[in-house]
This record gives structure tokens, sequence and C-alpha cells, in this order.
């Protein structure tokens, strides 16, 4: 049986608008779940029950005076490192424990517009820097469908909540893969929006060229109704663009017939595990089967090296980006110092965990006069050849498609070790990133009941053809039922 915190939001929206459900007893529904699984889970930083209970209510009042828009109402969950105001805002972080964020980020006022209950905020690596939530400053994540292994990350809590029916949807961030490997880890919909379709106001910056906020859901059509409500130009946002905003979920319910896909070989190179190559391989075939046109030797010769363009530039822009925790305007300050310097050096020392630390040093090098031309200037090159081979890819195809990871979820702790493994581990994701275009990740499949996810890829702002396929490979499979055996 199906119960009402594991409905989607298109679900529940029709019982709130025709009154069968109150917004309240939503909310209860979810606050009783997350009491009951989130102990093994461990997907927030904070659980907002009192506020979510106040929003309920005040949602409650609008839908009677029969104001309910689709998201009005509905229980949502937001990964740790977008501005809440008046509620705390760690990054997953020792630096920012105990900071509460004195205004909303644009994403956050959209969404209380609609009438959005915050039920939370999700844990993640801290800074968004890592795929596991291992990095977590705090403590780790679970996978809701196998508890030894990890939820993947950055967003881990947001898609674990979302995969544990411990919020109806979550707004994560993706940099390198940051929603949408997570969300393939998890068995959930992730969709990376383009650069600047979603305002990165008050998210709290990895890499500024690079990060963009994207929805996580249960089914592809909820996708669509979050991408309505966070989509638009911001004038607080100087990258945000002015491209118009349709209505996403038009996108669905068309068939893909004579839909032309490209197969790029270097998405199943060595290193993919044998069960994740064929589970996308039949997922491709589905697609076949609903009258696309697939093209299975497809090559985009740049591809393989995005990772190392990437440790690059989001290291360059993360250390000139996190140079503003100095201990004196906001965060954690380190008192017990005798000069001005030593306050400065310790509180990072100890306000940043390993990884940061790392990746500020490493983006530090990359910048010096030395090293400028031979890193950073280069790097910048090759992210130009990997975005001009999309576009050329992309006068031929409607979309691409590939696995979202090359592995599946692995046990916690197993790679802490092999750092330079874990950073090429998100080759599928990290090109996307690189060249600014939209991506969305769909359950495909289990391989010994852990998820598989596809990832699509279209040109910029095509976010609506990767919802229309997304949406018909969906609807013909059925993957996104399934429910974590918790
Ligand atoms: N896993 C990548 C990293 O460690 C991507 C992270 C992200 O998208 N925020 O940087």
């Amino acid at each position: 049986m199906t119960h009402l915190e594991q409905l989607t939001i298109h679900e529940v929206h029709k019982l709130l608008k025709s009154k069968q459900v109150s917004s309240v007893e939503l909310t209860k529904a979810v606050i009783a779940r997350i009491h009951a699984v989130d102990p093994k889970i461990r997907a927030f930083v904070t659980v907002t029950e009192e506020l979510a209970l106040q929003q309920a209510m005040q949602a409650d009042k609008r839908i009677a005076d029969g104001d309910c828009r689709p998201l009005t109402g509905i229980p949502a969950v937001m990964k740790d490192l977008l501005c809440t105001k008046g509620i705390r805002t760690t990054c997953s972080s020792k630096m920012l424990e105990n900071f509460v964020s004195p205004y909303n980020a644009t994403v956050i006022e959209k969404l209380y517009a609609e009438g959005m209950v915050l039920i939370g905020k999700a844990n993640m690596d801290e800074c968004a820097m890592g795929s596991s939530t291992e990095n977590s400053a705090f403590f780790a994540t679970h996978n809701p469908w196998d508890l030894m292994r990890i939820p993947g990350g950055s967003s881990g809590g947001a898609a674990a909540a979302v995969a544990a029916s411990e919020g109806f949807y979550a707004l994560g961030s993706d940099t390198g893969g940051s929603i949408r490997q997570p969300a393939s880890y998890c068995s959930i919909t992730g969709l990376k929006p383009t650069y600047g379709r979603v305002s990165r106001y008050g998210l709290i910056a990895l890499a500024s060229s690079l990060d963009q906020i994207g929805p996580m859901t249960r089914d592809v059509e909820d996708a669509a109704i979050v991408m309505n409500a966070i989509s638009g130009y911001d004038d607080r946002d100087s990258t945000s663009v002015s491209y118009e905003v349709t209505d996403y979920t038009k996108a669905l319910g068309k068939n893909i017939k004579g839909m032309r896909l490209g197969i790029p070989r270097e998405y199943f190179a060595d290193g993919i595990q044998p069960e994740v190559a064929s589970t996308i391989k039949t997922a491709i075939v589905a697609l076949e089967e609903l009258g696309a046109h697939v093209d299975w030797n497809v090559s985009l010769p740049s591809s393989p090296y995005a990772p190392a363009v990437y440790y690059v530039i989001s290291t360059a822009e993360a250390s000139a980006n996190l140079a503003r925790y100095d201990g004196i305007r906001y965060g954690f300050s380190y008192q017990a110092a005798n000069s001005m310097w030593e306050a400065l050096e310790k509180t990072r020392q100890f306000g940043f965990g390993t990884e940061v630390k790392r990746r500020i040093m490493l983006g530090t090098y990359v910048l010096s006069a030395g090293c400028y031309d031979t890193y950073y200037l280069k790097a910048q090159k090759v992210r130009t050849l990997i975005r001009q081979e999309f576009e050329s890819a992309f006068e031929k195809y409607d979309a691409l498609i590939t696995p979202t990871s090359f592995n599946l979820p692995f046990k916690l702790g197993e790679k802490t070790d092999d750092l330079m493994a874990s950073y090429f581990y998100d080759v599928c994701t990290i090109p996307v990133n690189i060249a600014g275009i939209p991506a969305i990740s769909i359950p495909a499949g289990f391989v010994d009941g852990l998820p598989v996810g596809l990832q699509i890829i279209a040109k910029p702002f095509a976010e609506e053809k990767l919802l229309r396929i997304a949406h018909a490979y969906e609807q013909a499979t059925g993957w996104q039922q399934y429910q974590p055996p918790l």
C-alpha cells in the first residue's frame, strides 16, 4: 500500500486541491516518516518541524481561499547550501555550523511564494566537494536502498530524503554532477538546468561558472512542476538569463517518434561497471522501441579530459569563493589567537575539513603566477573544445544518452582512500557542467537491488526536450515507482 508521504507532487496536489487531505496532515505524515527512518538514513542536518507546521497551517488557509498552486502546502527539503532566512545554513561545514542566513536565496523566495512547506535542510559533502556525502563535517548519509552504501553526493542528503519519502521533493546544486549522481544512486529524478536558467543568488558558491540549482523529485512530471516555479531571470544573479520560461509540464505526454538520439562512446569507456553498461544499453533499446532513431556511433573525443579541466577550474574558483571565510564577518572564528594573522590562519585551519583545504590549495596553485598559463588557461581552452564538440553533436542529435555514473553506489568508507579514482568517477556528469548545458538523470533499473541512472543531455535551454524524452521513457518502463525496502 502506498502511504500519503510516498505520493508524488502531482498526486498530493490533487488531494490538497479537492480538500481530501490538508497540508497539516501531509506535513505530519512526513514528520512521522522522518522520525521513523531518519535515524537510519541521516539525510537531515536540520529538521524544521515547528516552522513546517506553521507554514502548513498558512498553506491550508490559502487553499481554503481557493489559491492552491501546484506546490502549495507540499513539504520540501533544501540542500543545506541554500540560504534560508532565520534557519541555519551550514554547507555541512564547521565553518558555518551556527550560521543563520539573514536572507533567502531567490529559489527559496520563489518557492515560498508558491506556498512551500520547508521540512528541513539536507546533509551534503562539505562545501559541495565530493560524490558520497562522506565529506560532511557532521556525519555521513546512508543510501535508502542499502544502508551500508553511500547515497552519492554532494546532494546526498537531498536525494536520500526524497527516495525515503522524507519530503516530496528537494532542491540540490550541481557543479560537476551533484544533483544527477545522487539522483542516480537513490533512484530518483534529478535535473541540472542550463547554466543561467535558475538564479544562483543565495546559493553558497562552490565554482560560480559551473554551479546550477535544480530539482530532485520522485518522477519526471514533478521535476517539470518544480522547474516552473524556480526558473527565470533574476537581477540579483548577473549570470541568470532572461530566456523565456515556458510551462515545462507541456513537454510531457508527447511521443518521441523520430527523435534523433546519439550515444557517445567515451561515456561507455574502460572503467564502467559492465552491469551498468548493459542496463543502460537496455534502456537505449527501450527508447528505440518508442520510435527514436538511435546512432550508437557518436564520439565526443575531448570529454574524457573534462575531469582534469574541472579540477583546475572548479578549484581555482573555489579558492576565490572561499576566501571570504576569514572568521571576522561571519561563521566560525578562532578566538585564542595572539594576532590577526594567527586568527585568520587558525580559523581556516580548524573551520574547513581536509578535502576543502586540499582544493583551496590546489586552486591557489593553479592560479599562481608561474602556473596560470600552464594549468588555468589551458583548462579554459580545453573547456572551449568540450563545449564545441557538444555544439556540433546537437546539430545532428536532439539529445545524447549516457549512464549517469560508471558505477553502482559504493559501500560507505570503501573509496575514501582512493582520491584520484574518486575524482574521475564523475566523468559522465562533469562535461555537462563544463559546457553549461542541461541534463537529467532518471531511474533505469536495478543491479542486485542497487539503482542505475540514465542520463539525457541536450543543448542549452532544451530542458523541455529532456523532460519529454525522460517522461516517455519513464511512462514506458515504470522504474520510478519502486520504493526502497526500509
Ligand atoms: N563530485 C564533484 C566534486 O567533488 C562534483 C560536486 C558538485 O557537483 N558539487 O567536486
